[in-house]
């Protein structure tokens, strides 16, 4: 294993000539990554086009969480492939299943899926079924939310860096600070705040709203903006308000669902019951899958032929959907999770005791962010990006994020085994002592 810690140019020479090629006829749009062309994958490793390996840190963006290119995936895709390849809105045995094994992992209240293709399409759908059954327009969202980068999910994110330069959003979203206990808002301390952003709601409301608002949406904890996890308690104390003010309660699970905490679904570890869950990414691992899954009551509301998409509940993404159920079972990826997790937490918090620029490590299971800081704790993105490639130069694939750009990502595919998690400790180790030296 120790061959992938050999230190490799970036980009190599046949990096180098795709990246030209690629900048001809594709926009920069989405290239803040490292200047790496992927060649091929297996399980937690990924091969660049010059031959390099590398330990991969973020399952495609959390995606693959049952591994790269697994072969229970690969021979599911292949069989259902050359038997059906898309059959619309028509039902197929296939969809059938995948839906049944979602309804029955989710929480009793969530009795219906419907299957999408994105984890925007996902949040969307779940604003436009509350919207028509609330009959409400008005939305509570928060600070450094991310849902997708359509109109609608755009218009519900808490971030300037996704909207910026759109002109205005989709009317009726409210904005209240998330907990990034990190970097309150309020300036206050846990525990001595009690929750004071909760307590702050009502006010933000009834200053805010028309007196129609009609729904609330969160992410268990917020992904693009820096792995930002909320207090225990905080998750139900959400639901219980928007119970309590008889509003939808949507859970955006996209990035935090199929097993990433150490549960199947986030909502788990504090029996959260959402009206409507959104969920995405890790859902199809290697195809595009996505669904809402909701109360009766609101999809009723939406009719015969309020919802549909082409791609949704294909018969292709559906056999991947089955068979990350499959895979996570047979394999106990959950425990894997958890245990592999716990332990590469603690390798991380002993990195942070060693070097000052280690602001915050946090997280859940297998999804940690490191905060990178200088100053005490002003955030530094520049000193994250030289770490992501001191890291990769030595064989690990990180990739980073975060409201400052400084959170890096931990968030290997389920997988991953304790010597590897070991491995990638002592590489960042590496990587932040060597950009330390200077
Ligand atoms: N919701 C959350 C919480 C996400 O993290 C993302 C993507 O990162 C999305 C929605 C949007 O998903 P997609 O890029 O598949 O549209």
């Amino acid at each position: 294993m120790k061959k992938i810690l050999k230190k490799r140019a970036i980009p190599g020479p046949e990096s180098k000539k795709l990246l030209k090629k690629a900048a001809r006829v594709e926009p920069p749009c989405s290239a803040d990554q490292l200047p790496i062309v992927w060649d091929h994958a297996e399980g937690t490793r990924v091969w660049d086009v010059d031959g390099n390996e590398y330990l991969d840190l973020t399952s495609g963006v959390l995606v693959t969480n049952v591994g790269h290119c697994h072969p229970h995936m690969v021979s599911s895709v292949q069989e259902q492939i050359t038997k059906l390849d898309n059959s619309y809105s028509f039902r197929t045995r296939k969809r059938i299943e995948a839906a049944e094994r979602i309804v029955n992992a989710t929480p009793e209240n969530l009795t219906q899926v419907f299957m999408l293709t994105t984890g925007a399409e996902a949040t969307e759908t779940a604003m436009r079924l509350a919207r028509l059954y609330s009959g409400k327009q008005e939305i509570l969202s928060f600070y450094g939310a991310f849902h997708g980068k359509t109109y609608g999910a755009m218009s519900v994110s808490g971030s300037i860096g996704t909207k910026k330069g759109f002109g205005s959003g989709v009317p009726g979203t409210i904005f209240a600070p998330y907990p990034y206990c990190y970097r309150c808002f309020y300036d206050k301390k846990l525990p001595d705040c009690g929750m004071y952003c909760l307590k702050a709601l009502d006010r933000i409301v009834e200053a805010e709203t028309w007196d129609n608002l009609g729904s609330v949406i969160i992410e268990p904890y917020q992904g693009a903006a820096g792995f930002i996890f909320p207090p225990e308690g905080y998750l139900k104390a959400i639901e219980k308000w928007a119970n309590d003010r008889d509003l939808v309660f949507i859970v955006d699970e996209v990035q935090s669902s199929f097993g990433r905490t150490g549960k199947l679904f986030m909502i788990e570890w504090e029996d959260v019951r959402p009206h409507l869950l959104a969920l995405g990414k890790g859902m199809g691992s290697s195809l595009p899958a996505s669904a809402v899954v909701g109360e009766e009551k609101l999809f009723t509301a939406v009719g015969t032929s309020g919802l549909s998409s082409t791609w949704g509940g294909n018969p292709l993404s559906s056999a991947a959907v089955i068979a990350v159920f499959e895979i996570l079972e047979k394999e106990r990826l959950l425990e894997n999770c958890e245990r592999v997790g716990s332990s590469l937490m603690a390798s991380l918090n002993i990195l942070k005791e060693k070097y000052e620029i280690l602001g915050d490590v946090r997280g859940k299971g297998l999804v940690i962010g490191l905060e990178f800081v200088e100053g005490g704790n002003k955030p530094a993105p520049q000193l994250t990006n030289k770490v992501v490639r001191a890291a990769a130069e030595r064989g690990l694939m990180l990739g980073k994020l975060g409201l400052y750009g400084n959170v890096i990502r931990v968030a290997p595919p389920l997988v991953i085994t304790e010597e590897e998690a070991n491995l990638c400790v002592e590489i960042l180790d590496r990587a932040i002592g060597s950009i330390l030296e200077g």
